[in-house]
């Protein structure tokens, strides 16, 4: 008995050793916040991002916040705890976090902000992201290209909506987006039926598809019951199904009332299909795989102590300091290119059918 014991804990030492070299090769611990699981680009985020550190020999702790900023901050400081060596970070709330990335910055762990800007602090060190302002231009020159805007006098009605005003992504969207369409609103080519412009009065807070519907609700009763509504500006594919449903709910899509054209974002699976089925007209496609590389690259660099490549030190000042950006591109999808997303093998065809 004593013998086959023996031999059993002789076999599973056998087995630790066996195991011990991907243990040698580990690179250390790097803490991945994620804002949601609600919105499928975030758990594609999530999954690249695991899956490269983990290639590159690094342990992984990922956590989502389900959009709760409390959550997430208890999320980071247990990452702190657990003795992460880098923190990458995509915000609910860009301007919540100073306190727990001092305590960050003091445990000498560095960080970097992934897809959304950390604001007002001097301790975040990286950023990776796409180039958001032209994200933006892309929605509404999308627009710009269904409406024939560009050669027709119009005057064509449009609503516009903002994303979260706690995201600065949000901001450069609307300011990439309104670089298009406010010298044909000036025109006369474009109005805005509701009078609301402005991400003071466009924003919708957490990116929530309802406050959209809701949104796009009121509008319509209030400002389209004697004229049709052409497009929407839309800067992320969750609110464009809320605004969709809305315009369907008062007959758009069908008889004389030609749904509008909206835009969107993400390329998500529901408004692929959307797209293909001919209901949303655009949305822009970020593919979190190179987003994930990139981020990775940076988390190299300042593990072996060096400067990761950036391609943008001007832009994304946070309100403490300009923080060095790696801007990758984003893609306007409709659907005439639709076929992108499986040929980048981002989707299968099967997926998006
Ligand atoms: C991201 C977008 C996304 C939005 C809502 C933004 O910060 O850049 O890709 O659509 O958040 O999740």
């Amino acid at each position: 008995m004593k013998i086959l014991k023996l031999l059993a804990s002789a076999a599973m030492m056998a087995s630790i050793a066996f195991a011990a070299p991907a243990f040698s090769q580990d690179k250390g611990l790097v803490g991945v916040a994620m804002p949601t699981k609600s919105s499928a680009r975030w758990i594609a985020d999530g999954d690249n991002m695991i899956k490269v550190l983990q290639e590159r020999g690094y342990t992984t702790d990922l956590q989502y916040a389900e959009d709760d900023i409390p959550n997430q901050l208890s999320q980071i400081e247990n990452m702190i705890t657990k003795g992460a060596k880098v923190l990458v970070v995509a915000s609910i709330d860009g301007t919540t976090l100073s306190d727990v990335l001092a305590q960050a910055h003091n445990a000498g762990i560095k960080v970097i902000a992934y897809d959304r800007l950390i604001r007002d602090t001097p301790n975040v060190d990286y950023y990776a992201t796409f180039d958001n302002f032209q994200v933006g231009v892309l929605q509404a020159t999308s627009l710009v290209k269904a409406l024939k805007a560009d050669t027709e006098k119009g005057p064509f009605n449009i609503e516009l909506f903002g994303g979260s005003p706690d995201d600065n992504n949000a901001y450069f969207f609307y300011d990439g987006a309104m670089s298009v369409l406010q010298p044909l609103i000036d025109k006369g080519t474009l109005v805005v039926g509701s009078g609301q412009t402005g991400m003071d009065k466009v924003a919708t807070l957490r990116w929530d598809p309802a406050t959209a519907q809701a949104r796009m609700d009121a509008i319509l009763s209030s400002t389209y019951s004697d004229k049709k509504l052409n497009a929407v500006l839309s800067p992320y594919d969750g609110l464009s199904i809320g605004i969709l449903s809305s315009v369907k709910g008062v007959g758009y899509g069908s008889g004389d009332m030609p749904m509008p054209f909206v835009s969107g974002q993400d390329a998500e699976v529901p408004s692929v299909k959307s797209i293909i089925a001919g209901e949303q007209y655009s949305t822009i496609f970020k593919d979190t795989r190179d987003l994930a590389k990139v981020t990775v690259d940076m988390v190299d660099a300042v593990m072996s102590g060096k400067e990761p490549e950036v391609n943008d030190t001007k832009t994304y000042n946070n309100g403490n300091k300009v923080v060095p950006s790696y801007l990758l591109k984003p893609v306007a999808i409709d659907k005439t290119n639709v076929d992108v997303l499986v040929k980048s093998g981002y989707y299968t065809e099967d997926q998006i059918k």
